[in-house]
C-alpha cells in the first residue's frame, strides 16, 4: 500500500505556468489569484509569450558568450520563436508593439545599445539556470527532514518513502554574470515592458525577486 501526501507548496517568481508568483501576490493578490488559475486576460497572455520568445533570444545570446554571432543566432530564434504567433496581431490594434516587427526592431536596438558584455564577463554555462530549494525543513509527510536519513524514507512510520520539502522556492536565473569592475558575481534577469515608464522602474525596488534569486545563487 502506497501512502499519498500532498503535494510541495511551489512559491515562485518566474510568472508564466507557475502555481503562485511572489511578485504578482506582494503587489495584487487577487491578480496573482486570477493569473494562477490561468484566467489572465489574451492581452497578457500575448504579451508573457512575448516575453517568453525575447527571453529565449536572449538566453541564446549569452550561451553563444555575446559575440556577433551569437547575437544574429539570438535574432534567428526570436524569429523563429515569435514570428508565427506575432502573425495573429492585428498591426493597427492594441497589441501592435508587440508584432514581430516591432519587437524585432527592439531587440535590434537592444543588441546595438547593451552594455552588459562590456561590463561583464558571461559565462556560457551559467544561463537560464532552473532551482528548486526547500525554504523549511518540514516534508510533505509533516516530518521534518532529519527524520529522512539521506533523503530516504521517513522513520516516523508514515509510510513516506523520501524526502521532499513541503515549501519551495522556484525559480529561472537568466543568467549569472562577473562584474569585471570587482570580480564579484551578479545575478541578471532581464525585463521586458510595452513602455519603460517612473512607475515601471520604481516596482522594482521592493519587488523581491532579484533578492530571492541572489539568495537562491548564494
Ligand atoms: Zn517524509
Ligand atoms: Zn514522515
Amino acid at each position: 500500500m502506497t501512502t499519498t501526501f500532498p503535494a510541495p507548496i511551489v512559491l515562485s517568481n518566474s510568472g508564466g505556468t507557475a502555481p503562485a508568483s511572489l511578485t504578482a501576490l506582494a503587489t495584487c493578490d487577487t491578480r496573482a489569484w486570477l493569473a494562477a488559475g490561468n484566467w489572465s486576460t489574451e492581452e497578457e497572455k500575448i504579451a508573457a509569450d512575448c516575453g517568453t520568445a525575447t527571453h529565449t533570444a536572449l538566453a541564446a545570446f549569452l550561451r553563444g558568450n555575446a559575440t556577433p554571432q551569437a547575437r544574429q543566432e539570438a535574432e534567428a530564434v526570436f524569429e523563429a520563436v515569435w514570428r508565427g504567433p506575432a502573425e495573429a496581431i492585428d498591426p493597427e490594434g492594441p497589441l501592435a508593439r508587440l508584432t514581430y516587427e516591432n519587437t524585432a526592431t527592439i531587440l535590434r536596438s537592444w543588441f546595438d545599445r547593451q552594455s552588459l558584455t562590456s561590463l561583464t564577463k558571461i559565462n556560457p554555462d551559467l544561463v537560464e539556470i532552473k532551482f528548486t530549494l526547500p525554504l523549511i525543513d518540514d516534508c510533505v509527510c509533516g516530518h521534518s527532514w532529519n527524520h529522512h536519513p539521506d533523503d530516504g524514507h521517513c522513520t516516523r512510520d508514515c509510510g513516506c518513502l523520501a524526502y521532499q520539502a513541503a515549501v519551495v522556492f522556484a525559480g529561472r536565473l537568466d543568467a549569472i554574470v562577473t562584474n569585471m569592475a570587482d570580480g564579484a558575481l551578479y545575478v541578471v534577469d532581464h525585463k521586458t515592458t510595452g513602455s519603460v515608464t517612473d512607475w515601471w522602474l520604481k516596482k522594482f525596488r521592493l519587488d523581491a525577486q532579484l533578492t530571492g534569486y541572489t539568495w537562491a545563487a548564494a
